[in-house]
């Protein structure tokens, strides 16, 4: 398995047969299924790992409606699906959102993600779930027009805050993991969190309270009530104390980690007709209103649809039969299966 996080991305276009949108369980199961028929996939995701929701929004709670498994953990579930799909080499393009999707003459698609990497492909299947995640952002007024000067919600360079002084907001491992990095580099730190529980790894939450006893960092409960600006520059964040006392605070950079949540995003604006935010799938092939692109999971909707994972496998399976014959469309699909056929054990790798 190819696993690709390169930000920058190749000049020329990938030509692929089948490109997903999305590594969620949906996406993951999806390149299974048209591994078996012999055809290789593409596999976008904003996230910087697979996984989607399970992975994302409940990594540690137990599923109990995976057929054939009474309870499996959510990330143990990505961690099997990838483990059932390796034998496929699926190339993975991770911390890229699709941004552009267009319908060529030749009756290809483009694809571009947004580090300007370039897909053609001649499938494309949409398993983007409730939408692509994205961080949660500061809720004060005026934040956006800092976003990405002096307000961030990701780290690209952390030598870009050395010698700066900082305010961390947050109380996950993301928050805690920059403000133990970035100690004794940054001029100053003060972390801000709403309550004096943490959802960081007890180690750090240690870490980070000897920081504070040594006096090397900051801690404050409380929340960002308002920006502190001089003409276009942050001059740093008034925090509203647990307490109700304002606390004006000095800072070259504010940096927010309050986990990630999905949003329809760029899919709103390719031209599918949507139906509360999911995208109208036929229930044979699991196509869209334009051939060769397809919806699968959560992103989908038909009549009787439920957003559930057995419902995404499903969907994946018919949509790769549908995939092979709009890829090929002169040779019919024959069903087979996976315990009989040479073909597909061979591609499985199994009998070897
Ligand atoms: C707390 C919780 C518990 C749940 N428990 C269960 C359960 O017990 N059983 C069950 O069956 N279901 C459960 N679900 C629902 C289940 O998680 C979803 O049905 C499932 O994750 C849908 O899978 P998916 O692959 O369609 O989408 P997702 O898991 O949402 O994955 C979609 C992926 O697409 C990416 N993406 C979206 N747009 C773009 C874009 N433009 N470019 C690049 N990437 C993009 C996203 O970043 C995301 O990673 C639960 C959900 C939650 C929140």
């Amino acid at each position: 398995m190819t696993t690709d996080t390169a930000p920058s991305a190749a000049n020329q276009p990938i030509e692929a047969d089948a490109v997903i949108v999305g590594a969620g369980p949906a996406g993951l199961f999806q390149v299974f299924e048209l591994g078996l028929l012999g055809i290789k996939s593409h596999v976008v995701d904003t996230l910087k790992h697979p996984g989607g929701q399970c992975a994302e929004l409940y990594p540690d709670k137990p599923i109990y409606d995976i057929p054939a498994l009474p309870v499996c953990g959510a990330q143990e579930l990505v961690d099997r699906l990838l483990q059932q799909i390796k034998p496929f080499g699926p190339e993975f393009h991770f911390g890229e959102e699709v941004s552009l999707l267009r319908r060529r003459e030749d009756g290809r698609f483009d694809l571009q993600t947004s580090t300007g990497r370039e897909f053609i492909a001649r499938a494309v299947v949409i398993a983007a779930g409730l939408g692509s995640f994205q961080p949660r952002r500061l809720g004060v007024e005026g934040a956006e027009a800092f976003e990405g000067r002096q307000i961030h919600y990701r780290v690209k360079s952390a030598a870009d805050f050395y010698g700066k002084h900082l305010v961390i907001f947050g109380g996950g491992d993301s928050a805690l993991d920059w403000v133990i990095d970035l100690a004794g580099k940054a001029a100053s730190i003060t972390q801000v969190h709403r309550r004096p529980e943490f959802r960081a790894a007890p180690a750090s939450v240690v870490r980070m309270q000897e920081l504070v006893a040594a006096g090397r960092m900051k801690f404050l409960e409380g929340t960002a009530a308002a920006l502190r600006t001089v003409g276009d520059r942050l001059t740093g964040v008034t925090v509203k104390r647990s307490d109700g006392g304002m606390v004006d605070l000095d800072a070259d950079h504010l940096l927010a980690f309050f986990g990630l949540h999905p949003k329809l995003g760029p899919i709103a604006e390719w031209g599918f007709a949507l139906d509360r935010k999911a995208i109208a799938v036929d229930t044979a092939k699991f196509q869209t209103s334009v051939p060769g692109i397809f919806a699968i999971g959560d992103i989908n909707t038909y009549p009787g649809k439920k957003k559930l994972i057995l419902s995404g496998f499903h969907e994946a399976a018919l949509a790769a039969f549908a995939i092979a014959e709009h890829l090929n469309p002169a040779k019919k699909v024959h069903l087979q299966y996976t315990t009989t056929s040479p073909i597909m054990q061979k591609r499985l790798g199994v009998n070897e």
